[in-house]
């Protein structure tokens, strides 16, 4: 079980967590600091309750992999809910061992991202370090203006010694090399797309559909902060995004979850996600990918933060991918010699 520690770790940690903010308009990078005060984190916090979720999707495993059912673990999907002090730093249903994880240094970016096709990042300001809820020992209730099943997923659909990897900001000029690696070592993903990158690269959203992945909603624009927009505004962010997912993927196209840009959660846009079927979805591991911090420093997150049944976050758009790309070719075998077989997230 976490410690008191652990917890002001983990959020301080999930401040930095995904993202960057866009030099038009638009834009993107997932693990944005959150700098404002009522949004919620991508990263478990004992704020909120976790739950891996009823679901059982599938179980790829790495070495052969075909997106068929499997039930689901125990440990990991029969239980509706589990606090977050339960759940720890793996947040993941199956982690165990005492979670311990360190802040981060190394939150600030650099900025001038290259641009890509659709807009282009300049990541965010360093993590807040904006003093935290103390954590408590007992079950986080679920508020009442939740929705049934908006909670955040943080964990695989199975638990167990699996791994969901999860690609945001695309598709791009990444997203062919990324799902030849896939491919390579027989693994399936989730790709978290934005609803302009669909409608421009439809033919790149049907082959990760012909390959085996699953789709994520990340909205149209990939405004940040999401949760200080308007109610309407939001639920035209994700319910567009759906459509403009669904219809560059083709007939029979479905779309699980919705993950808000830089992780911005909100009970707002979790319960308009859940309206439109989505799961929202948080990760357990921030590679921060998006920062380029250099490829060895993308596969040491990894190492340092990954618990068996989390959920990693990668981008496969969103500006020049080659770190992410170079990463994940010795990320995957990497994952496979550890004994991970790779899984969705719950939905
Ligand atoms: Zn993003």
């Amino acid at each position: 079980m976490p410690v008191l520690g652990t917890h002001r770790t983990l959020l301080r940690r999930a401040a930095g967590g995904c993202a960057a903010i866009l030099t038009l308009a638009l834009a993107c990078a997932c693990g944005s600091s959150q700098s404002t005060t009522s949004a919620e984190q991508a990263h478990p916090s004992p704020s909120m309750t976790l739950s891996a979720g009823p679901s059982a999707s599938a179980g790829a495993s790495a070495g052969a992999s075909t997106g068929a059912s499997a039930s689901a673990s125990a440990s990991a999907s029969t239980s509706a809910s589990t606090s977050a002090t339960g759940a720890g730093a793996g947040a993941s249903a199956g982690a165990s061992a005492s979670p311990s994880r360190p802040i981060s240094s190394n939150s600030s970016s650099s900025s001038g991202s290259p641009s890509s096709p659709g807009f282009s990042l300049s990541p965010s300001a360093p993590a807040s370090s904006a003093p935290v809820a103390p954590a408590t020992t007992a079950a986080a209730p679920v508020p009442a203006k939740d929705a049934p099943g908006s909670s955040i997923a943080y964990s695989t659909a199975s638990g167990g010694h699996t791994v969901a990897l999860t690609f945001d900001d695309g598709p791009g000029p990444a997203t062919s090399q990324v799902l030849a690696l896939l491919a390579q070592y027989h693994v399936k993903a989730t790709f978290c797309e934005i609803g302009t990158q669909a409608h421009d690269n439809p033919a790149l959203v049907k082959q990760i559909l012909a390959d085996g992945h699953r789709l994520c909603d990340h909205t149209v624009h990939h405004p940040q902060p999401m949760h200080t927009l308007p109610h309407d505004k939001q639920a035209y962010e994700i319910d567009a995004a759906k459509d403009m997912i669904t219809t560059a993927g083709g007939p029979g196209a479905q779309v699980s979850w919705f993950r808000a840009p830089g992780g911005d959660f909100s009970a707002d846009n979790r319960q308009i996600a859940v309206q439109a079927g989505l799961r929202p979805l948080g990760w357990t591991v921030d590679t921060r990918d998006w920062s380029k911090p250099g490829v060895p420093a993308i596969i040491a997150n990894v190492k340092k933060e990954l618990r068996p049944g989390g959920i990693i976050l990668m981008h496969d758009g969103g500006g020049d991918r080659s770190q992410t790309v170079a990463a994940l070719k010795q990320l995957l075998p990497w994952l496979v010699q550890q004994g991970y077989t790779f899984d969705f997230p719950a939905s």
